[in-house]
């Protein structure tokens, strides 16, 4: 799943190759986003990002692409059939998604949460979700999920089953300054390939060969070496070492 330190990545890219470029045309293959095509008008004024949705600012307005489980979007020939291609001057840029959860539209209905690279930490943690489930939520935090926010766990060393409002001051800033630690560190890898995730030019990230915790089930934890423990929470799977992130 894209989630910000793949986004960004991709924000990134795109602002170097399509920034001021004009879009020429639209072909949309797939009848899910039908009627997306209108929204494409004119020059690119600006590459933007919300959380996990890029944002695209168009001479014609704004356009929001949500990359749902395994969007992306590539610079050049695709690799499989594109659902959508929009064409520049300099090339085409395809979206390429197998699971077909991503959606266009134009600007509305995005989350609330602050952007940990940008924004300051939340005032308010008052919740009796486990804070796990509280860092993925897009109208607390957003852009982050599964992968970096039980990374980001690990690396503030707390339970990630704790209420969230049994978390100290201190511990509260200790798990924000983490988030973007990891964030940070995973942009600079160019975010992280489970399976589907390629960058603009189709490249995988590397962020998967740092992964501390998430999916190393039974693996000796890179702090104290006890075996790292995986939980279901809220449905998803959560990796966590048991002796240091156990109050
Ligand atoms: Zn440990």
């Amino acid at each position: 799943v894209p989630e910000l330190a793949e986004v960004e990545t991709l924000r990134g890219q795109l602002e170097e190759e399509i920034l001021g470029e004009e879009v020429l045309g639209v072909s949309v293959f797939d009848s899910k986003l039908r009627g997306s095509e209108v929204l494409f008008r004119g020059r690119v004024c600006a590459v933007k990002r919300h959380g996990k949705a890029l944002v695209l600012t168009l001479e014609g307005g704004d356009v929001v692409i949500r990359l749902g489980m395994s969007g992306r979007l590539k610079l050049g020939a695709p690799e499989r059939p594109p659902r959508l291609t929009l064409r520049f001057p300099g090339g085409e840029i395809h979206l390429i998604d197998r699971r077909r959860l991503s959606s266009i539209g134009p600007l509305g209905g995005l989350p609330k949460g602050v952007d940990p690279l940008l924004g300051d930490p939340p005032l308010v943690w008052d919740s009796s979700r486990p804070v796990k489930a509280l860092l993925m939520d897009q109208d607390f935090l957003l852009g982050v999920g599964n992968i970096y926010a039980s990374e980001a766990l690990f690396v503030a060393a707390v339970d990630p089953f704790v209420p969230a409002s049994r978390l100290s001051p201190e511990e509260r800033l200790r798990i924000f300054g983490a988030v973007r630690e990891v964030l940070l560190e995973a942009i600079s890898l160019r975010g992280t390939t489970i399976s589907d995730w390629r960058d603009l030019y189709g490249r995988p990230g590397l962020y998967q060969e740092r992964l501390r915790v998430y999916g190393k089930e039974g693996r000796p934890c890179p702090r104290c070496g006890s075996p790292i423990r995986r939980r279901v929470l809220s449905g998803r799977g959560t990796w966590f070492c048991p002796s240091c992130q156990v109050q």
